[in-house]
């Protein structure tokens, strides 16, 4: 089968033919008919996100058909279409146990990153890390919510906002655009802040109330006038310290930050922002598998729109064209979406 497989930061990845995995007595094989590229991905071909063991198949947004099934896994039949959590916890450490898997302390092991994952015509996944998907959702749309859904769904449900809350959310990129979606369906009032127009015209019609534009506005003194003293919360998508320092000083006394976004290196802040305000700041990484019935019911019920996020759908052979699509940032890309079976146009 063909993989797109990644040698190093700064190595183009390598589209090439791979033996078809074999199924362990727990796993199914998933015949990939999607997987998303996320930005982690070109944070990898960058090195600002290291994996140690390569060459490995990228690609964790991952759905499909199931093809083969383990000798011990029950529930599922072949054909049956699929979406894929990519986090694959120890589960019986006390982090797994008490609901954060996805922090396991075992150490991360993610498909796409640790094990091969669903850039490629064929991926293995354990079954207990794989969902069914209704025909009321596409495989582009059940890839996109493995992580640009799942991820900012987690986020959200660690904050609990409440209903009237203002939420800030720095970056609109395909997490902040789920932030949006998810932030309104818990009843929060969503300002989004990014550098384009064009995003902040999505973000809108997916439900913002009110966007600022951080080029030609400062974000922190706006939602501070649009909120009337400051957000109760703000979330951080980028993964920059001016960033972060903006969402810190975004919220009002006793507010909630939230970073999502991946940096690297240390943010300064300032004592009178986090001690005399009061503030909880908050980090989250990853997905936890107990999301994910009630992700794919939001998306199939139509509460949330992915559709309009794909903006660009590439074949696998394509496979760094995609990401330097996202890099590069060619033809404003929210989401982009690789399917072995696409043909090159
Ligand atoms: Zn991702
Ligand atoms: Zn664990």
């Amino acid at each position: 089968m063909k993989a797109a497989r990644f040698y190093g930061p700064g190595k183009p990845l390598k589209v090439e033919d791979v033996t078809i995995p074999k199924v362990g007595c727990n796993d199914v094989l998933i015949k990939v008919k999607a997987c998303g590229v996320c930005y982690s991905d070109v944070h990898k071909l960058h090195g600002s996100v290291i994996l140690e063991h390569t060459p490995i198949t990228l690609g964790h947004e991952i759905s499909g058909e199931i093809a083969e099934i383990g000798t011990d896994v029950k529930g599922f039949r072949k054909g049956d279409r699929v979406a894929v959590c990519c986090m694959v916890p120890c589960g019986h450490c006390q982090l797994c146990l008490t609901g954060r898997e996805n922090i396991c302390a075992r150490g991360e092991v993610t498909i796409g990153m640790q094990l091969d994952g669903g850039l490629a015509e064929y991926t293995l996944a354990p079954a207990g890390n794989v969902f069914k998907i209704p025909d009321t959702i596409s495989f582009e749309e059940a890839a996109i919510l493995t992580d640009a859904l799942a991820t900012p769904y987690h986020a959200i449900r660690l904050l609990c906002i409440k209903p009237g809350d203002w939420v800030v959310i720095y970056g609109m990129g395909g997490l902040g655009m789920c932030a949006v979606q998810v932030a309104n369906v818990n009843g929060g009032r969503v300002i989004g802040v990014d550098l384009f127009d064009q995003k902040l015209k999505m973000a809108k019609e997916l439900g913002a109330e009110y966007t600022i534009n951080a080029t030609k506005e400062n974000p922190v003194r706006r939602t501070i006038e649009l909120t009337k003293g400051g957000a109760d919360i703000a979330m951080e998508f980028i993964g920059l310290a001016k960033t972060v320092q903006q969402a810190i000083k975004s919220v009002k006394r006793s507010g909630k930050v939230m970073l999502v976004g991946i940096g690297k290196g240390v943010f300064n802040v300032d004592w009178q922002d986090i001690l005399f305000k009061q503030l909880s700041l908050f980090g989250c990484y990853g997905v936890v598998r107990a999301d994910f019935p009630k992700l794919i019911e939001l998306v199939s019920t139509g509460r949330i729109n992915l559709k309009r996020l794909i903006t660009h759908i590439v074949p696998l052979t394509e496979a760094n064209k995609a990401i330097e699509i996202l890099d590069k940032k060619i033809g404003d890309p929210i989401r982009v979406v690789v399917k072995p079976e696409e043909q090159i146009k």
